[in-house]
């Protein structure tokens, strides 16, 4: 293919060609046996790559938001607590959005780059009555990355349930949703899952469950309603027929494909390669003298970088030229520096040759536009780290 180009961007990713092919099979009924066996399969394996047994897994068609949606409107009622840590830009939508279910929101801001720190949540917390802890994983803007079993940890100690922004991280980093204590983890197929945008998937601890079945308010949120959802995920699980809202059934079967292609790997594998080839393709951008912009590496995200362009070229001509060579990566997304830097997602499907050519790439691209760097110099970096 003459014309590939090379997908590195924090979602939509790369997807494997089993995956796709899925994608393009008849499109069937959804109470089909065969179709019933696979949403079934889906929800089986969810519970494998989220590690937690106890989970009630959801998989409906949306995106990312919709997930983030779901957990909000199920678990939070009017004037609940609800505490959000935010690292960047989808702390600040996760905030808007609980504001529209009526919660009462403290958010607690990191600065750029950086976490909250444990003791400030835990000094927050301490003040009492909240009900829920909310936090991203992996926050897409910046690449920063916070430790969800500390948090879980303070979920526990304060009787909070906590919610998981798992989106660039379910599949990609470590996740253990049992033993650390996390109520809900939440992700979207597009990005570490490797499926076509398209669906949001959440697995809901049986805590998170009793929150929403003890309500004294109905779920402010037609669609999301896991009354309209709990009864389908339990029937597909007991391979039963059942109906709310079509599912969309070629996206369901390339999720069973991918999620075999995920548990085939291991998730300790798969949690360590993505630590592997972050960790390679970081010190490469450090090795052309470039900086990443999480504080420090400890916090830096495995399933996407967020480096600063050299502040003598033109970010748009740079990712321009690097499109020339084939590798599409994305730009800022955080609006006080959204020109600042660029991200490279990481995650899934990508392997060693990926990772290689699109170093090769920037160094070229950072090249043509004037940058001096030792022309090498990061290839020969992760040739080192990926040998
Ligand atoms: C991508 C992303 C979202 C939003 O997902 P959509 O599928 O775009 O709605 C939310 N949170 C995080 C951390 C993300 O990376």
């Amino acid at each position: 293919m003459k014309g590939r180009k090379l997908l590195m961007i924090p979602g939509p990713i790369e997807f494997e060609p089993e995956v796709l092919q899925a994608m393009s099979i008849p499109t069937t009924s959804h109470v089909a046996p065969n179709f019933i066996e696979s949403f079934g399969n889906c929800l089986d394996m969810m519970k494998k790559v989220w590690l937690s047994e106890d989970g009630q897994p959801f998989v409906v068609s949306g995106s990312g938001t919709l997930a983030m949606d779901m957990a909000a409107s199920n678990l939070v009622e009017p004037e609940d607590k609800v505490l959000v840590v935010s690292t960047g830009y989808f702390g600040e939508r996760y905030a808007e959005i609980l504001k529209r279910y009526r919660a009462d929101v403290t958010i607690l801001k990191s600065e750029l780059g950086n976490i909250v720190e444990q003791n400030v949540i835990e000094n927050e917390l301490k003040k009492g009555g909240y009900s829920i802890l909310v936090f991203t994983h992996v926050d897409t803007s910046t690449g920063v990355r916070n430790d969800p079993k500390i948090l879980g940890q303070l979920g526990q100690k304060y009787n909070v349930l906590t919610i998981l922004d798992g989106v660039c991280s379910v599949a990609g980093e470590e996740i253990r949703q049992d033993e650390w204590n996390i109520d809900i983890v939440l992700t979207a197929s597009q990005k570490a899952i490797g499926v076509p945008p398209g669906l949001a998937l959440l697995v809901a601890s049986q805590k998170a469950m009793e929150k929403w079945k003890n309500r004294k308010t109905p779920v402010l949120n037609y669609y999301a309603d896991f009354n309209n959802w709990l009864p389908i995920m339990r029937a597909y699980q007991e391979r039963k027929p059942s109906y709310f809202g079509t599912p969309p059934v070629n996206l369901i079967l390339a999720l069973e494909v991918s999620l075999k292609q995920i548990l085939s790997e291991g998730m300790d594998e798969r949690f360590k390669r993505h630590k592997k080839i972050s960790r390679a393709f970081r010190n490469s951008m450090q090795a052309l003298g470039l900086s990443i912009l999480p504080k420090s590496n400890d916090i830096a995200a495995h399933t996407l970088t967020a480096t600063y362009y050299p502040t003598s070229i033109d970010g748009n001509l740079f990712r321009k030229k690097l499109n020339e060579h084939g590798i599409i990566v994305a730009g800022g997304l955080l609006k006080e520096i959204k020109t600042e830097y660029f991200r490279v997602g990481h995650m899934g499907a990508v392997n060693r040759n990926d990772i290689i050519s699109t170093i090769s790439g920037i160094e070229n691209a950072l090249t043509q536009c004037g940058h001096h760097c030792n022309l090498g110099k990061g290839t020969s970096t992760v040739l080192s780290e990926l040998s």
